[in-house]
């Protein structure tokens, strides 16, 4: 058994969907369990629907809705005859329901978690139903699952997590059961707690849900088919002309994505490193691309580092103690301070008096400083950005760090960290210099590549 997830480019249209049908029949064999992003940009434009209504902007919200069932019934219904009218119907009631939930909403004037997860989760709901309808169309034994009977978990709306007894006998039980007499095919990003209520897992939370099911089932192989060759020496956004990266291990490919690259959700490998599952990125427009292969063993590399990661949209906060000398207990007050403001940091260096550390949600940023300032000083800066060099090799290899900030010895550099685990080197950055310190250090780190571990 395997876990194919799709995102949602690898579903943006009826080519799109076309596209998938022929490698779910390629795989056939294998007995996938196909998990299912919503239709291309669908997902922000649900939760664009939903702020318009809140703010009082009804028709604006309808508008954008009705822009969204438009392509739904125009590129989501790749099948003909009785099976069309029957999806066709599927489609038309989740919209009927999305107006009034919409128009609630605006009534209301008032967003919850819980109905930002009502109205996100449609996007996966349809394409998933949407999926199956295409595979059968091509003759493919598909089957549909809803994901909420499966993935069970906590009530933190936007951001829930697992319960995992329950989801991995749920997913171990029916689940399996299913995918031995068909393909099944179910909605990446959502679940459901306990009681019924729809939850997600997070933007970009699909690849969380494969990895999730993969672990559930005990699946032999997680592919995560996006648009791209697979995991890159750097991310195409910022530079193209990037390398495919073959072979990674499970903790260099969570470094890389917990500091920016969008192509995995840094929450994915966990389940795959805790059942060992390989994990591979795929190309849906060019499946014949060997990928990246995600595994514990990776293949031995000659070059110290396997890729450069990087994070926009960062804010630096500097902390300084008004006393003269970090006082007993200055970082527990401070870190007590960002957890009860559920604002996660992501780097963090101290001096004698001071520490400094990033954030990228500053939606609790004054709450922040205001307690803060009771015992430190503050000084933050924003429109900062973290570039982090990942690599196993970082650690056995002497002078990285000498070579990197060589080659970047002209930009003002915020901040520098070099993680615990010696597999990443970090630092912060201004904005606006990150293109050319990204290709600068590409061009140091990437040239005379191991043949075996790039392409
Ligand atoms: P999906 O919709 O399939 O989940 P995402 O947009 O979430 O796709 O992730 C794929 C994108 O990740 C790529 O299009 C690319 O722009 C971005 N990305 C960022 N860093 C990297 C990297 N190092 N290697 C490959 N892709 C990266
Ligand atoms: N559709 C969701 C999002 O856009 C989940 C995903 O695509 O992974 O965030
Ligand atoms: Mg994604």
């Amino acid at each position: 058994m395997i876990v194919m997830k799709f995102g949602g480019s690898s579903v943006e249209s009826r080519v799109a969907l076309e596209r998938v049908t022929e490698i779910v029949r390629k795989y056939e064999s294998r007995r996938p369990i196909v998990v299912v992003s919503a239709m291309g940009k669908t997902t922000n434009k649900l939760l664009a629907a939903a702020n318009e209504a809140v703010a009082g902007r009804r028709e604006q919200a309808l508008t954008l809705v009705d822009e969204l069932r438009a392509y739904h019934l125009t590129h989501g219904l790749p099948v003909a005859g009785a099976a069309a009218a029957e999806l066709d119907r599927y489609v038309r009631t989740h919209f009927e329901w999305l107006d009034e939930l919409v128009v609630g909403l605006s009534v209301v004037g008032e967003l919850s978690g819980r109905s930002t997860d009502a109205i996100a989760s449609v996007g996966e709901r349809l394409s998933s139903l949407i999926l199956t309808f295409a595979l059968q169309a091509a003759g493919i034994r598909a089957q549909h699952a809803d994901s909420r009977r499966f993935i069970i978990t906590d009530d933190r709306f936007t951001h829930a997590q697992p319960c995992w007894d329950e989801t991995y006998s749920a997913l171990d039980g029916e689940l399996r059961r299913m995918a031995e007499s068909a393909v099944v095919v179910m909605g990446g990003f959502i679940g459901s707690t306990k009681d019924g209520q729809t939850t997600t897992l997070g933007r970009g939370g699909s690849d969380y849900s494969a990895a999730i099911v993969g672990a559930g089932v005990g699946a032999g192989e997680i592919q995560i088919w996006t648009d791209v060759d697979g995991m890159l020496t750097a991310d195409p956004r910022i530079i193209p002309g990037g390398h495919r990266v073959k072979s990674i291990s499970f903790a260099e490919a969570a470094e890389m994505a917990y500091f920016g690259a969008k192509v995995l959700h840094p929450a994915t490998v966990v389940p795959a490193v805790e059942k060992n599952i390989p994990v591979l990125i795929l190309n849906s427009r060019r499946p014949e691309v060997e990928g990246t292969r995600i595994t514990s063993e990776p293949v031995a590399c000659h070059n110290p580092v396997k890729s450069i990661s990087c994070k926009r949209g960062v804010t630096v906060l500097n902390i300084r103690s008004t006393r003269m000398l970090m006082a007993h207990g200055f970082l527990r007050r401070i870190f007590e301070i960002f957890d009860r403001y559920k604002t996660s940091v992501d780097m963090v260096s101290t001096s004698e008096v001071s520490v400094s550390l990033t954030i990228e949600d500053r939606e609790q940023l004054d709450h922040i400083c205001r307690e803060l300032k009771e015992f430190a000083e503050i000084s933050s800066e924003d429109e900062q950005a973290i570039v982090c060099l990942v690599g196993e090799n970082i650690r056995h290899t002497p002078g990285i760090a000498g070579r990197a900030f060589e080659v970047i010895r002209q930009t003002n550099i915020r901040m520098i960290s070099q993680g615990a685990s010696l597999l990443n080197l970090g630092f912060v950055v201004a904005e606006k210099d990150l293109r050319d310190v990204v290709a600068v250090l590409h061009r140091e780190f990437f040239v005379d590549l191991d043949p075996a571990v790039f392409d």
